[in-house]
């Protein structure tokens, strides 16, 4: 049965999955949503020897209905290449008492590529589907990791052009050398003088500006979206939950219809997302934990109900008085305050009410927050908060390393320390995956403060060197690719000025 999408705020239009992957952002702001979300029919056990593409193929067909059978495998078997350096694509690695899912085997070792290297495959399909005539322009905004996946991705694909704006003093000094060396006739990339929130929601108000879309439409352009804000990335993210649990079953970890749950290191909130669509597909998760770090404004969510932007909770009489600042952190990629992705769920859990959700995402501009009722609570009454600050997550990279000769990176340290005081505080002993979202690699200065603090006091490519030594760990081919790789790309930018650079590229 065929599937249709419509924004979290309208329900009034109806498209295709491929209208909706094109699209990546829906004309009122929402999100799109799936008019109703697939269960796998008979089980999910009889996946259990497909391989990850095979599986890939199941699930994804289940959402993306007006892709054919063809259409669809070929776009599996050029993502998931020899670009993963593991055929498995997503190992489970298992560490005190946890299966860390490693995300990060692709081109630009963070998890991002499980996504992204199939979206421009998705997207350049359906342009073929629907006809379209304009040049496609991808427009980005990335907290660190979702830029460089999404270039490696869309560059010198036909028919398409992709601009990357990151926060300049906000990401780690590898994925800044990952970005800026990026090659390709079709990619700009430019540092804004912000945080990653000031870079989304200028992308968002470009995609909602009629005037600027009417006058590229005549120059022969259109914009679409790389971020989790599109279709066409939520639904391969969904792909290896569903993997996940059926390797567990496999090496029989867990038994037929055994419950696990899933913590995972959280900022636009996607990652988790798939995670409950995994559950609503059929995949037995009984908790979902969210993993923040000391920009923890989903923790106060999950808490209390009120999603406040400007405000921090008081843990001990739960008011919102103190302002919330945005903290730079180790982890980087989940410097986010305005997690977009939640109005994903949010829509869900109102009884998609589109109405509802559409006033919540109005009080969030005019105001800076929102307040869920009760009966919402009670349906996310599965998931968790949690977070870790700095120290903590560098102790943890530290304690998982000396115990256990596993090294993990910041993100994933935060999901760690957050599972071990959800594991004590709550006495469950469900089998847990944790969501292991980038390479130590990318973060090496970090991950040597946490390992062997006296080698961390060295410059960008250094660290690699002295990481390597301090490990053992293989470096991946991904950074030994950057040491002499030119700078291409030099542009900084206000964040008032990022239309203009925009049109400026399209020139
Ligand atoms: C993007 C990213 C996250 C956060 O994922 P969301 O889907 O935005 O919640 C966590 N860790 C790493 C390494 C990332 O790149």
């Amino acid at each position: 049965m065929e599937i249709f999408y419509h924004s979290t705020r309208d329900k009034e239009a109806r498209l295709s999955a491929s209208q909706a992957i094109l699209k990546g952002l829906a004309d009122d702001g929402g999100l799109f949503v799936p008019e109703r979300l697939p269960e796998a029919d008979a089980g999910l056990s009889k996946w259990k020897e497909l391989d990850y593409k095979q599986l890939a193929y199941e699930v994804m067909k289940l959402y993306l209905t007006d892709f054919t059978e063809e259409e669809l495998k070929s776009c599996i078997e050029r993502a998931y290449d020899e670009k993963f350096d593991t055929e498995v694509i997503a190992p489970l690695a298992e560490a005190e008492g946890a299966f860390y899912l490693e995300l990060y085997h692709g081109a630009t070792i963070a998890f991002k590529d499980m996504a992204l290297s199939i979206l421009p495959h998705l997207m350049t399909t359906a342009a073929k589907k629907q006809a379209l005539k304009e040049e496609i322009v991808i427009l980005t905004a990335t907290s660190g990791d979702t830029g460089k996946a999404a270039m490696a991705g869309f560059a010198d694909v036909p028919g398409t052009r992709i601009m990357v704006f990151y926060p300049k003093n906000g990401v780690s000094p590898v994925q800044e050398r990952q970005m800026v060396t990026q090659k390709g006739k079709n990619v700009r990339v430019v540092g804004i003088k912000g945080n990653f929130d000031d870079a989304q929601s200028a992308v968002k108000k470009m995609f909602a500006d009629t005037a600027l879309r009417e006058e590229l439409k005549e120059r022969g352009f259109v914009f679409s979206s790389a971020n989790s804000i599109n279709i066409g990335r939520l639904v391969p993210q969904i792909v290896y939950y569903v993997y996940a649990w059926l390797q567990l079953l496999k090496n029989g970890r867990i038994n037929e219809g055994d419950a696990i749950n899933v913590c995972v290191p959280t900022g636009n909130f996607g990652n988790i997302l798939a995670a409950w669509y995994a559950k609503q597909l059929g995949v037995p998760i009984r908790r979902l934990i969210c993993a923040s770090n000391s920009n923890r404004v989903l923790f106060d969510f999950f808490e209390s109900g009120t999603y406040d932007k400007l405000h921090e909770r008081d843990e001990k009489d739960g008011s919102f008085k103190a302002e919330r600042s945005f903290i730079l952190t180790s982890s980087p990629s989940m410097d986010i305050l305005i997690s977009s992705n939640l109005e994903r769920l949010i829509y869900h859990v109102t009884g998609e009410d589109e109405k509802k959700t559409a006033k919540f995402m109005e009080d969030l501009k005019e105001t800076g927050a929102y307040h869920i009722d009760e009966a919402m609570r009670e349906r996310l009454k599965d998931f968790r908060g949690g977070y870790a600050d700095e120290a903590r997550t560098v102790a943890q990279i530290g304690k998982i390393f000396r115990d256990c000769s596993y090294l993990i990176d910041p993100h994933t340290a935060v999901a760690s320390a957050v599972y071990e005081d959800y594991r004590r505080e709550a006495s469950d002993d469900t089998p847990t995956v944790i969501a292991s979202t980038a390479s130590p690699y990318k973060f090496a200065k970090t991950v040597l403060e946490a390992i062997d603090p006296a080698s961390a006091d060295k410059e960008a490519m250094d660290l690699i060197e002295a990481l390597h030594k301090a490990s053992g760990m293989e470096i991946p081919q991904a950074v030994e690719e950057l040491r002499n790789a030119p700078v291409l790309h030099d542009i900084v930018c206000e964040v008032e000025e990022m239309p203009e650079e925009v049109k400026r590229f399209l020139k």
